[in-house]
Formats: structure tokens, sequence, C-alpha cells
């Protein structure tokens, strides 16, 4: 990996000596997948780039999450770039499921590759973006007292950027280390022989707690909603596997881009009741053995009927039983009061085992709630929890966290906090009404979190791309999505999202994790292949779902 580049004033784009801002043609917002592929499209495009990013480097999350057992639970042959052929012949993943070093690796290689970092600032945050309603352009500050004038602006901040920590009193006085999962140190944190406390037990925690578990004196997991984890069964990827998949790569993107879920994942279109109970229980025991997502491939009503979903639920239940050999902690382990996979799915190496180690306790705040963080540790009803080192794995605010961060002021002075306070609305994930040429990448209300984030970034950059030609060959200076489409979009969505299990849990999906957050799930839940069709529908009418006006309307920029 090169060291990491500062690049704090690039003085490539002109300078506006009326305004003092700098001119680009487009603005992205992010450096994860979705800004980095934005940032090469646009700028193959020949359009002028400037991009920025808050963290050090390239990687969004991956750039953050450096947390012990940081993994990816998709495929990395799935969870990777596919625009470049010669990148996907170049690059050569080790593992099934690959680690945060080596997807950090990729990232970087990407990077270096296609030379992304000329056209990003990092370390620097936007901190406000105007739509200049007379000169047809967005008006971009940041926090190190730049603005930029941008035609376009890109929003690739990402579903899951801004992280939470939990809502117990008393953080700042722990004297102890106090560690963040999605803002974890560069250097290495050694756990041996330390009292370790992690609270939270979704995908981030579970796999802290396996890897900790394994190095720390004494590790106190605080688990209040328990989830539902299925084993990875990860396997080191061998050299006639990867020449074949590298063989095949054109296919195999095509089949991610037909799915539901933008990956190449067991489905099936078999119902649960559709076949006897034997046969039910040797698809489980076999997707069980297989490992991944593949038991919520097996049959094709999960997320549709609950009594299905209970007997799956059971099923995981049981084998939480068999693992952990004490009952109590076993009992305590299995997720109760929610369908399964409503919750994100877990996958694991060794979670329900981890409790089998006796340096391993399961602290159940359900049962005895944590009171507040103390000097020494963690305080619940019951008592206090000595701890040298404390670890928040207490989640983000999703889907809009990022974009509710800072100030987006759209036309006749609406900021997007007002046309959110009631929820997010958008159309297609993309755009919305009142906020002209300014796009979202995994927007909410897309299928963000419900697909592969890499597919659909890839999907929602070209989208915009072809709206962005359209507007240049046909002398355009502004797109904004019409209010009824924009209505129609949001109708199609909760219409959706009342068919489905997924509104039935408690999550970050639908906001149920951020106190005074509106709650719904907003997201697409009729899957990839569905949302990539409405999308296309949407240009193929002749893009009548937007206005536009033409660039003589503009004032010169
Ligand atoms: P999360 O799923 O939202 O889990 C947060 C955890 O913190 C929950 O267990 C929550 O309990 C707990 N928590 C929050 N406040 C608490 C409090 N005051 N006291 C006790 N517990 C508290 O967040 P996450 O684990 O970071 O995962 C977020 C998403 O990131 C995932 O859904 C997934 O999409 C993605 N992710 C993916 C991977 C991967 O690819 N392998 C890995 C990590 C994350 P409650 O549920 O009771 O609120």
């Amino acid at each position: 990996m090169t060291a990491e580049p500062i690049n704090l004033h690039p003085s490539h784009h002109p300078l506006n000596p009326q305004t003092g801002a700098r001119r680009v043609d487009v603005v992205v917002v992010g450096a994860g997948f979705g800004g980095m592929y934005a940032t090469y499209r646009f700028r193959e495009m020949g359009f002028r780039v400037q991009g920025f990013e808050a963290g050090g480097d390239v990687g969004g999350v991956w750039y953050w999450n450096r947390y012990p057992g940081a993994r990816v639970d998709l495929p990395s042959i799935d969870y990777s770039f596919s625009f470049s052929p010669e990148i996907e012949q170049e690059w050569t993943w080790s593992e099934q499921f690959a680690a945060q070093p080596e997807l950090l690796k990729y990232i970087n290689f990407v990077a270096d590759r296609l030379d992304l970092r000329r056209h990003i600032q990092f370390k620097t945050r936007v901190t406000r973006a105007v739509w200049d309603e007379a000169r047809k352009l967005w008006t971009v500050t940041t926090d190190r007292g730049d603005t930029y004038e941008a035609t376009y602006c890109i929003m690739a901040t990402g579903p899951l950027s801004i992280p939470k920590d939990p809502e117990i009193p008393g953080i700042d006085r722990f004297k102890g280390q106090l560690l963040r999962a999605a803002k974890w140190p560069h250097q290495p944190v050694g756990f041996a022989g330390k009292r370790v406390g992690v609270i939270g037990t979704g995908s981030t925690g579970i796999q802290i707690v396996q890897e900790v578990g394994k190095e720390a004196g004494e590790l106190f997991v605080f688990q209040r909603t328990p989830s539902f984890t299925m084993p990875m069964r990860n396997e080191v990827l061998e050299p006639d596997y990867v020449a074949e998949v590298k063989r095949n790569y054109a296919s195999i993107r095509e089949s991610a881009r037909n799915s539901a879920v933008g990956g190449v994942r067991p489905q099936s279109t078999r119902a649960f009741f559709s076949v006897t109970p034997r046969q039910r229980q040797q698809l489980l025991e076999d997707a069980w053995k297989n490992g991944g997502l593949a038991m919520l491939g097996t049959f094709s009503d999960l997320l549709a009927n609950p009594e299905a979903n209970e007997h799956v639920a059971e099923f995981v239940r049981g084998k939480i039983g068999e693992t952990v050999k004490d009952p109590v902690t076993a009992e305590k382990l299995k997720p109760r009061g929610y369908p399964i996979f409503a919750r994100r799915p877990c996958l694991d190496s060794s979670y329900y085992e981890t409790f089998n180690r006796p340096n391993v306790h399961l602290k159940d705040c359900i049962a005895d709630p944590i009171v507040e963080i103390t000097e020494r540790g963690v305080k619940t009803q019951a008592g206090e929890v000595e701890l040298d080192v404390l670890i928040f794995a207490t989640g983000y605010d999703g889907l809009t966290g990022a974009l509710l961060a800072f100030d987006i002021v759209g036309r006749d002075g609406r900021t997007m906090n007002e046309k959110w306070k009631d929820g997010a609305r958008s159309h297609l994930g993309l755009m919305m009404e009142g906020f002209p040429n300014l796009f979202m990448t995994t927007g909410p209300n897309g299928p963000a979190a419900l697909a592969n984030i890499i597919r659909i970034s890839e999907h929602d950059v070209d989208w915009i791309a072809a709206a962005m030609t359209h507007m240049e060959e046909n002398g355009l200076s502004t797109i904004e999505p019409t209010a009824q489409a924009e209505q129609a979009w949001m109708d199609l969505v909760y219409a959706l999202s009342q068919r489905t299990l997924l509104t039935k849990a408690k999550t970050w999906y639908v906001g149920a994790n951020v106190k005074d957050k509106p709650q719904g799930l907003t997201l697409f839940t009729g899957g990839f292949l569905k949302y990539r069709e409405h999308c296309a529908a949407a240009v193929q009418g002749g893009y009548r779902d937007f206005v536009f006006e033409r660039a003589q309307q503009a004032l010169a920029a």
C-alpha cells in the first residue's frame, strides 16, 4: 500500500476570480467503492472531477474498519469491481471471503492502477453544498475552507459511514482504552492478558468477539439483541478455481447483474412448505454445511412467510443449542421475537464456539441492563465489570446519516434535512425533487444493504453517466425528478416493504437504532434486477420522470 496521500490543494482546477472558488464539472463526495468508480468514470468522460474524502485514503468502510476479524461476508469474487476486465485479470483473490487487509490492498491496487488519487482531496469533509439557481451549479465548501463550483454533485457517501456510539451515560469517563470498530487504530492492538468488553453483537461485534476471545485474558460480551449467525466456511481459493473464474468473469458478472442480490448466490424458487418436513430438514442441513448465505437462498419465501421463517429460525436455534455447552448461555444466545433474516444475517467462523472458552462471558443486557460507563468499566444493574479495554461495535446511523451530516441546500433554500424530516425521499434512490444535478449512489430507497453494494454502485454511476451524456448532447443544464415521479417511487417502495418481514425487527434498516430518527424501511425490496429495470425504464421513456432546463437559460458560470 502506498503512504497515505494528503493532496490538500490540487491547483489544476481554474479559479473563479469573482467567487474565489475553483471550477470543476463534477464534485464526488466519498472515496469508497462508489466514489472511486464515479471519479474514474466521469474523468474518462472528459469531465473535470474533484473528489473529497474524510478518510486519509481510499476505501470507505474498509479504510476505517480495521478491527480484528473484519471480513466481507459476500464472496470476494462478487465483491469486486466489474467495470474493468483488465483489473479482473490482474487481481487474484486469496480467500473466498477476503479479510479487510486484502480488501484494502485491492482497493489501493485499483486506485493506483487507475491513477485516481490525484483527483481526490483526503482528510477533508464537505461541510455545505448549496444550489445556485442563477448559475445552475453547486457551490461546495469543505472543512478546510476551500470552495468549489460544480455542475454536478455526486453523493457517494455510502449507507454505513456515520458510526454510532451507544446511548449510555459516562462514555468520556472511562480511563481504560476505548476503541470504536468503525474508527479502529492503524497500529495493531494487543489484548493478551487484558480484560476486554465488547458492546454490540451485530455483524461487527460477532467478528470481533470470535477473534478477541482467542487472545484476551477475559472477554465480556455485552449483548442486548442476539443475532442469528451462520457458518461462513471460508476457504483458500485454489489456483485452478481462480483461473476458471478469470476465464468466466463476463458471464459471472452478467448473472450477478441479473439476480435479486447482485451476486452469484444460491437462490431458489421453491416455497418452504412445498416440500416434506424431512426434505426441508435435509435442505437446511445442506445449507448449514455449505455455509455463506446458502440458508437464505434455500427457499423462496423466507422473507415473506412468517411460519416458514420461524421453522428456519428454530433450526438455527437448534444449532446454537448443539454448539454452546452451557445451556443457560446457549439459551441467551438464541434470538427470539423477530424473524430470522429481518436483521442482517451474520456469518461467523467460531462465534458460538467462543462462548465455550473459559475466558469468555456473555452479559445479557436485557436481563441486566447497562446503567453507565464508569472510570473502571461498565456498570450494569447487577454490578460493575472492570475492564482494561472497551470496544464499541454499536452500528451506524445508516442510509441517511452521512447525507444529513452536512448542509445540503437545494432549490428555494430548502435543505435536505427539511425534505427528509419525516423520512428519506428520493426517486430511484438516485435523485431528489428540488435538488437538481445532485445524484446519490446507493442512496435511500434504492436496494442498498439488500444487494451487493459494488454492483449497485456501478449501476448507479453508469445511470448517472448516461444522464449526464444525455444532458451534454442535448444542451441541457439541469435534471431533476418530478414530484409525481418521486411520490410514485416512494409509494412503490412502501408497498413492497409491506410484503416483507424486514420491517418486523428493530434494525438500522428501519432507523430503529437511532434516537428520534423517522422510522420506516427506506429500501427498495423488489431485488436488484427489478431495480435496474425500473431505472432503465425511466431512461427509455425519454426521461419522462424528469424535468430539464436548457443550457441557455443558465447565466454564464
Ligand atoms: P448493528 O448491526 O446495527 O449492530 C449494533 C449492535 O450494537 C447491536 O447488537 C445493538 O443492539 C448494539 N447496541 C447498540 N447500542 C447498544 C446499547 N446501548 N447497549 C447494548 N447494545 C447496544 O451494527 P454492525 O454490527 O456494525 O453492522 C452494521 C452493518 O454493517 C451490518 O448490518 C452489515 O450490513 C455491515 N457489516 C458487514 C460486515 C461484513 O460484510 N462481514 C461486517 C460488519 C458490518 P440492539 O440490536 O439491541 O440495538
